[in-house]
């Protein structure tokens, strides 16, 4: 689970794309932290790099299906 200590440099969201599940090996939306939905591994992923494929990413067989879920997303200025 991502950790943090001052609460202040993070703000509670109900933006829809916190719910989205992404494939292993595709393109990541936004940057920020991912967690992987069926074993809770997390990746941090920079703006335009595409989340892990499956054989990068390993967890054991009967965990489930791999799927990318945004948990922060890191907002960038222009
Ligand atoms: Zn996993």
């Amino acid at each position: 689970m991502a950790g943090y200590k001052y609460s202040q440099y993070l703000k509670q969201s109900n933006h829809e794309e916190y719910d989205k599940k992404y494939s292993p090996g595709t393109a990541a939306p936004n940057p920020g932290i991912y967690r992987c939905v069926a074993c809770g591994d997390e990746i941090a992923i920079a703006k335009g790099h595409t989340l892990p494929p499956q054989n990068h990413h390993q967890h054991a067989p009967n965990a489930g299906r791999i799927e990318w879920q945004l948990a922060v997303f890191a907002q960038q200025k222009n």
